[in-house]
């Protein structure tokens, strides 16, 4: 059995660690609530590209900064405040126990992404990571699903992708023939998409209803 997993707002709470990061920041820049604001919604969930949004950030702060450091510190600084529910540190023991193979399947970075992985303690429970910009492939494109299930010697026929992205994690998922499991944040399913085979608001719910489905079908 094979669990794909997302990593950004679906194992690790990327949210909370960059709105964190993103009100100190603007703070240090003489920024107020609105300039917070801005920047959380400019970020899209870090969907934005880092140097468009350095560039933004640039226009509307007299930050003193260049748009490499900025992007550099986008890149990097909300790493540290990373935190992970002990809840999903749970499923993916109980998971693992139950015979599953994980792996993680990340769009972003190497550098950010790795060092995301070590802060949030997730190594000793994951068995493969497979990150976009290493394998040249991302998310949605069934290619970079494919790689983690071979990497982990599994048939995705025989497999599930959890993540919070109606496109990147589900759409992509299912195009790669896996079943989806979709952590929705407390969101509604986007209207017009074809639903998930499952859903919860948080990965630790996701995975266990994945294991406990599983175990029923067999
Ligand atoms: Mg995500």
């Amino acid at each position: 059995m094979l669990l794909l997993v997302d990593l950004d707002n679906t194992l690790v709470d990327r949210a909370s660690a960059f709105n964190l990061w993103a009100t100190t920041f603007v703070r240090s820049l003489g920024g107020s609530d609105l300039d917070d604001e801005w920047l959380i919604a400019a970020d899209r969930d870090g969907y934005e590209p880092r140097e468009s949004l350095a560039r933004a950030i640039k226009d509307r702060f007299d930050t003193g900064l260049g748009i490499e450091d900025l992007a550099h510190a986008l890149l990097l600084e909300h790493v540290d405040l990373l935190t992970i529910d002990p809840g999903t540190i749970s499923a993916l023991r109980r998971a693992r126990s139950s015979g599953w193979k994980i792996g993680v399947v990340t769009n972003g970075s190497t550098a950010q992404q790795t060092l995301k992985i070590q802060v949030a303690g997730l190594e000793p429970y994951v068995d493969a990571v497979v990150i976009s910009e290493a394998e040249q492939v991302k998310k949605p494109d069934p290619g970079i699903f494919a790689i983690a299930a071979k990497r982990l010697l599994a048939d995705p026929a025989d497999g599930w992708m959890v993540g919070d992205h109606p496109t990147a994690d589900i759409a992509g998922g299912r195009a790669a023939g896996l079943r989806t499991g979709w952590v929705s944040r407390g969101k509604e399913w986007p209207s017009g998409m074809a639903a998930p085979d499952l859903s919860a608001p948080t990965a630790a719910e996701v995975i266990n209803a994945v294991v406990r489905s599983d175990a029923q079908s067999r």
